[in-house]
């Protein structure tokens, strides 16, 4: 074939397939118009998952009449005048070609007045084509309607899922920017059911009401925005390590107030909640990252929902550090009357099985002081009863404890300024080993002994081929171990601390583990969380009360205190209120 250029009405469809892909391209186009407009009251109706209309309706500062045909027109832009421009862009829009995108493919309608204008233009386009002009009023503000979404484009058509799932990207959607922008209020409607409504107070926590509901916002820690370096700010609410979900769908991330998808963000959040939450398991949180504008490239995507750093490492450690900070300062010691909803975690059940040292019965008992109720009769507090995350039990570091005994050779009790603390002796001491372990690892001081006799260990082809491949990481944690044959290994040295434990089963797990774990999953993590496991005290052991004041001074010195390397909690606290409220003192 010779070559030729195509006809315009054919490069707009091939166009419009790069910027609208489904209803919520179309969604996000208009939302992100409404914003760059001024307007800080957004509504946003939806009907049949946006395939059949997506309407946004904003009272931003309008487009003028004789600009309403350039605003349609490709690369037409009132954001942008200079290629030096695209360095420093603080709008959301700059391309100029969305609304000619959703033009080309659908029966678009503009219905839009400025402050300044007596009458308002309505404007309608069917394919691509002007097809009716005529003044209607309105106030100012600008209604922008698609219709028919893709009705010339039939294969487009055919990969849309169904309404629901149509529609849920959508809200989706309009969440996220309504996070974004707390001061503005928006709206979402489905077939005329108001989804989502916000009220435009400004504060980012009544948004996190709005979209999560209280019983989650409540959990929520916030960020506190501080300028680090390169004028990076990182602030928003991260939830605490007793709410998590099973996937990232949660983590919203907004850089300069853009919406951006971004899976190395995830992954550095994800990092910083290592150890605190339970495998496969991720938080809820919304980060705002601002930072000068020429810091950042946002013009690498034709949705923009990518952007490039130019200082990537420092954003990312700006991020983690933020968030690790803000972890340590503020998670609070579980409450014994509102513990963590962990005892329904089917994860939690089958770690604590995989934990090992647990008895069935002393498995059964740790869950059941976990769910409260079942030890001691005490009424789960309402919210607004318990005490704000600053109060003396949710100090990062513990407060100093005075040991009294044990129960059950499996808990610590003790007594601190707040009331009373039972420590599981197993997680605190795995907690402690964990950060004992990984400083003499990051200091390349990992003590190791050669076994007398070296221990060969039989796996399966998948095992041998995992542990073939990460002999090297083992090494820096005390592990030497050769290849023996096809899917043999000779252990040959091992961690110090390890020498009388269960080698073959500290290894096993760990490759049990990778085989496991997914994207988040890291060798060097679970060697610790594995080692720190296998060197801990048992329980069903007895302490001697010099022993158990030793692992609480150790406890007390730990970054992370409060939960084990798995995520569970090693302290739970039952206060001097609630003991007078039980005792009908008060
Ligand atoms: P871009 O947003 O990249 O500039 P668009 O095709 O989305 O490109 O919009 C073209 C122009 O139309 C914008 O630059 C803006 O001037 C105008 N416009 C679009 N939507 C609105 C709106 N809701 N309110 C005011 N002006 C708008
Ligand atoms: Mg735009």
């Amino acid at each position: 074939m010779p070559i030729r250029v195509l006809p315009p009405d054919v490069a707009a469809k091939i166009a419009a397939g790069e910027v609208v892909e489904r209803p919520v391209s179309v969604a996000k186009e208009l939302l992100e118009n409404a914003i760059d407009a001024g307007a800080d009251d957004i509504q946003v109706e939806i009907i049949q998952g946006g395939r059949r209309m997506i309407r946004v309706i904003d009272n931003g500062c309008g487009i003028a009449a004789s600009e309403v045909e350039l605003a349609l027109t490709r690369h037409a832009t009132s954001k942008l005048s200079s290629a030096e421009d695209l360095t420093h862009i603080r709008t959301l829009g700059f391309r100029g070609e969305a609304l000619a995108s959703m033009a080309a493919v659908s029966r678009l309608t503009i219905h839009t007045r400025t402050a300044d204008e007596e009458s308002a233009t309505l404007y309608r386009m069917e394919g691509g084509a002007p097809s009716q002009r005529e003044n209607q009023a309105r106030p100012r503000g600008t209604t922008v309607q698609v219709e028919n979404l893709f009705f010339n484009t039939p294969a487009r058509l055919k990969f849309l899922k169904s309404d629901a799932t149509e529609a849920g990207h959508v809200a989706r959607l309009v969440s996220s920017y309504a996070l974004a922008y707390p001061e503005r209020r928006f709206a979402l409607h489905h077939n005329d059911r108001l989804v989502l409504r916000t009220t435009g107070t400004g504060q980012l926590f009544d948004v996190i009401v709005a979209i999560y509901g209280l019983d989650v916002a409540e959990q929520m820690l916030e960020v506190e925005p501080r300028e680090g370096q390169a004028g990076i700010t990182v602030g928003g609410y991260i939830s605490a390590p007793s709410v998590h979900r099973a996937n990232r769908q949660d983590a919203t991330f907004f850089v300069n107030r853009r919406w951006v998808q971004d899976n190395s963000l995830a992954y550095a959040v994800t990092e910083a909640y290592r150890s605190l939450l339970p495998a496969g398991r991720y938080p809820v949180l919304v980060i705002n990252i601002d930072l000068p504008p020429e810091e950042v490239d946002v013009n690498i995507h034709p949705t923009k929902r990518e952007v490039r750093f130019r200082q990537s490492g420092e954003v990312f450690g700006a991020v983690q550090k933020a968030v690790r900070t803000t972890l340590m300062a503020q998670h609070p010691v579980p409450n014994v009357a509102t513990p963590p909803d962990w005892s329904s975690s089917w994860r939690h059940q089958q770690m604590l099985s995989r934990t090992g040292p647990f008895t069935a019965a002393q498995t059964r008992m740790a869950m059941e002081i976990q769910r409260t109720g079942d030890v001691a009769p005490l009424e789960r507090r309402e919210p607004a009863d318990q005490p704000p995350l600053t109060d003396t039990m949710s100090v990062a570091r513990l407060p100093m404890l005075r040991v009294l005994g044990q129960i059950a050779q499996t808990y610590i009790i003790a007594e601190g300024p707040g009331g009373m603390y039972l420590v599981d002796q197993h997680a605190a001491h795995e907690r402690v080993r964990y950060e004992e372990l990984r400083a003499q690892h990051q200091r390349a001081e990992v003590v190791s002994q050669e076994l007398l006799d070296p221990l060969p260990v039989d796996l399966t082809p998948q095992q041998a081929t995992l542990l073939g491949e990460h002999l090297e990481t083992l090494s820096g944690y005390g592990f030497e171990i050769i290849p023996f044959g096809r899917t043999t290994f000779l252990v040959k040295r091992v961690p110090a601390t390890l020498v009388d434990g269960d080698i073959a089963g500290a290894l096993l797990e760990m490759i049990d583990a990778a085989m496991e774990g997914g994207e988040g999953f890291s060798w060097e993590d679970q060697a610790l969380i594995t080692l720190s496991c296998h060197t801990a005290v048992r329980a069903g052991q007895t302490l001697s009360t010099e022993e158990m004041r030793d692992l609480v001074r150790q406890l007390e010195r730990c970054d992370l205190p409060h939960t084990c390397p798995h995520g569970r909690p090693t302290i739970v606290h039952l206060s001097r209120d609630q003991l007078e409220k039980e005792f009908g003192r008060r």
